[in-house]
């Protein structure tokens, strides 16, 4: 829903492994869960841009810790999911709230998806999904509020939007994710072949984000806990049998987890 399609969306990298999103138009510029301010400013010098918006999906310090900085450098608006303690939201919104910023000719939605934090939200419009740390690039963030139903059913929304839609998640992790993936699936091609065109890029120190939903739902496995291998492999491997569609789930991701 978005409704410009002359924006550039760039990553600025931050802290380890973060990935602070940079959506510009018309010398405006919006940036997604700017968890440094550092590298913020100096992308708005170094591009001569002026800062219109700061949208944030929770309130973890790698997604928020630049807000106030970045606000110290320039005044500007910031929307946040409504009832996380994220200090300096001066919007906060909530499902389905729809966002204007005309300075770019922007309209996004908010789509409600918890399960890592218990409000994260989603930016979602015109192909283009904002995501934090709900859906990873062949993975998913860790539950660490919610519960595997919320997150599983966050899941839902995201596999609903149409496949073409590019996925921006907030940090470099598609290797690791990949990995875990062949282990799940060992003889899914797809997957095979995105750990091969992941680790070119990652040799050239490229981003491997965003990427298409249809290579999501290919090749990460927690959208694919329908599929009959997914789950033969999760009984084999984890020596249990899961008794519906939230508990395969649930074991995926405490598969997952025991491999860090
Ligand atoms: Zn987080």
């Amino acid at each position: 829903m978005l409704t410009n399609n002359n924006i550039k969306v760039t990553p600025i990298k931050a802290l380890t492994d973060n990935y602070i999103w940079a959506i510009e138009s018309n010398n405006y510029l919006v940036v997604v869960d700017p968890g440094e301010a550092k590298p913020v400013i100096e992308y708005i010098k170094k591009h001569n841009l002026n800062l219109a918006a700061i949208l944030v999906t929770h309130h973890h310090y790698d997604h928020t810790g630049g807000i106030a900085e970045i606000l110290a450098f320039k005044e500007t608006k910031v929307w946040g999911p409504v009832n996380e303690s994220i200090p300096n939201i001066s919007n906060p919104v909530e499902n389905n709230d729809i966002i204007e910023i005309p300075l770019l000719d922007l309209k996004f939605q908010v789509l409600a998806i918890p399960g890592h934090t218990i409000d994260h939200i989603a930016y979602y419009g015109s192909s283009n999904l904002f995501c934090g740390d709900t859906l990873f690039t062949a993975g998913m963030g860790r539950i660490f509020e919610g519960t595997a139903e919320q997150m599983y059913n966050s899941m839902q929304i995201i596999k609903s939007l149409p496949n073409t839609t590019n996925i921006y998640c907030g940090h470099e992790y598609t290797l690791a994710n990949l990995k875990f993936a062949m282990l799940v699936e060992p003889h899914n091609l797809e997957i095979q072949k995105r750990y091969e065109e992941a680790k070119l890029l990652r040799k050239q120190n490229l981003p491997t984000v965003p990427a298409i939903l249809s290579t999501e739902l290919a090749t990460n496995p927690f959208l694919r806990t329908d599929n009959n291998t997914v789950i033969e492999s999760l009984v084999k491997n984890r020596k249990i049998i899961p008794q519906d569609k939230i508990a395969i789930f649930r074991e995926l991701r405490a598969w997952k987890d025991t491999t860090g």
